[in-house]
């Protein structure tokens, strides 16, 4: 074969390639209906807006939380870990048997497998954060109990 066959062939194989792949995909914004944060895990008002499913190629799902001041989830932890982005507002996030700490807009946060923490606005500023969360075996939370009035304002 002369050198410009084998750069056809080449380039041939490499259109098939990227033909079998499959496509980008656009999740239009106001396609995904906004939910209250359940009462069962969330104290005061949340706002959850999905952003995208854990799929078998990203194994983490993505969700845009909106809690209004005061609000917060409950104690909980995430089997194969969390990252939290915050994207607005001002916030308090603390891990069991550590400080409260404040977070603001472009912090990010990495919460490990199996730790118990919490996470919400401060008693007078919102805040909003995509969490992205792992998943593993079907499951990406542990649910426990509300955090009480005394624990969130410590
Ligand atoms: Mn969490």
């Amino acid at each position: 074969m002369t050198k410009a066959i084998v750069c056809a062939v080449a380039a041939a194989l490499s259109v098939a390639t990227l033909a079998h792949a499959e496509s980008m995909q656009i999740s239009a914004n106001g396609s995904r209906p906004s939910a209250k944060g359940p009462d069962a895990n969330f104290t005061g008002s949340v706002v959850v807006d999905p952003l995208y499913a854990a799929s078998a190629d990203t194994h983490n799902s993505g969700g845009l939380v909106s809690f209004e001041p005061g609000a917060r989830s409950a104690w909980h932890s995430h089997p194969a870990g969390q990252t939290l982005i915050i994207v607005s507002g001002t916030g308090w996030i603390q891990e069991d048997g550590g400080a409260k700490h404040t977070v603001k807009p472009g912090d990010v946060i990495w919460t490990p497998p199996g730790l118990r923490h919490w996470h919400g606005a401060t008693s007078s500023n919102g805040v909003s954060h995509i969490a992205i969360t792992n998943v593993k075996d079907g499951k990406n939370v542990e649910w426990q109990e509300k955090v009480s009035d005394a624990q969130y304002l410590d």
